[in-house]
């Protein structure tokens, strides 16, 4: 898996200038524990300013060293998981985050970018570039179940479907 920092690092610099016109909508942390370790998950529907007029939905998993108060260490590097439902990403970085253990195959096939990302380079869309700096300060809450979405609600029944007597 790699850092968070080196995701952001590697991504090309007109993304980079494109993020600043990425407004944040709607954002949630909590924290999570996955056979990876504990992590402070983090969502947000994202806007760009411009003819795209579509939120993205993005999500960044910040595994790692947390303070008492669930905040991130800001110094420390964090092993992130990234994710945003936009075509740029779906195109251009979906499989190649995927190879470096960074991100999971969930909109694109799974096949090699070859023409847009021949390197195969594990880079940040704008949604996620911009997202990162909501992702560290972000501060976790509790989740109320009725806030889960479909496939987390799934999760969670399977997850407690053994402990459930017949
Ligand atoms: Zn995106």
């Amino acid at each position: 898996m790699l850092n968070l920092h080196t995701l952001m690092r590697a991504t090309p610099t007109n993304i980079a200038s494109n993020a600043s016109h990425v407004n944040v909508l709607k954002k949630n942390a909590w924290v999570e524990k996955d056979d990876k370790g504990e992590h402070k998950v983090f969502t947000a529907e994202m806007l760009s300013v411009g003819p795209d007029k579509k939120p993205r939905n993005v999500t960044i998993k910040l595994y790692g060293t947390r303070t008492a108060s669930g905040r991130m260490k800001r110094k420390t590097k964090h092993p992130a998981w990234v994710h945003c439902d936009c075509e740029y990403f779906l195109y251009y970085c979906e499989v190649a985050v995927t190879a470096r253990g960074s991100s999971s195959v969930i909109t694109s096939n799974g096949n090699f970018p070859k023409i847009r990302n021949p390197r195969m380079r594990p880079y940040l869309c704008k949604h996620l570039l911009r997202a990162t700096r909501e992702a560290w300060k972000e501060k976790p809450k509790k989740r109320q179940v009725s806030r889960l979405t479909e496939p987390e609600l799934s999760d969670m029944v399977r997850m407690v479907q053994p402990f459930i007597p017949r």
